[in-house]
């Protein structure tokens, strides 16, 4: 979905079409036209991708196969938190259907 609508370049001063598009360029002074947010999603990609490597340096520089084990569980349990906390309560809402179930 891109809506069109018009922007004032930061640098000349001119107003140019703009699709919403974070990394559009002014057609008159090639400079982006919304620079702050361009910055803030580049800054985000890269914070994902230091995360990603964080992740494998944490495991890369193990030895010792017992500590990878635990790292590794470790690394499992960060990504799964949020996702078994979900799970567990959707399973105890179902016992508690299923408790009332069977006292009836
Ligand atoms: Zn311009």
């Amino acid at each position: 979905m891109s809506q069109l609508s018009e922007i004032k370049c930061p640098v000349c001063g001119k107003w140019c079409e703009w699709t919403c598009k974070i990394d559009e360029k002014c057609p008159n002074c090639d400079t982006l036209l919304d620079p702050g947010r361009f910055h803030y999603a580049e800054e985000r990609r890269m914070n994902a991708e230091r995360d990603k490597k964080n992740s494998e340096l944490f495991l890369k520089d193990t030895n010792d196969p017992i500590l990878l084990m635990i790292k590794q569980f470790i690394l499992w349990l960060r990504w799964t938190t949020f996702y078994g906390v979900s799970v567990i309560v959707f399973i105890v809402a179902i016992m508690i259907v299923l408790y009332g179930l069977a006292m009836i």
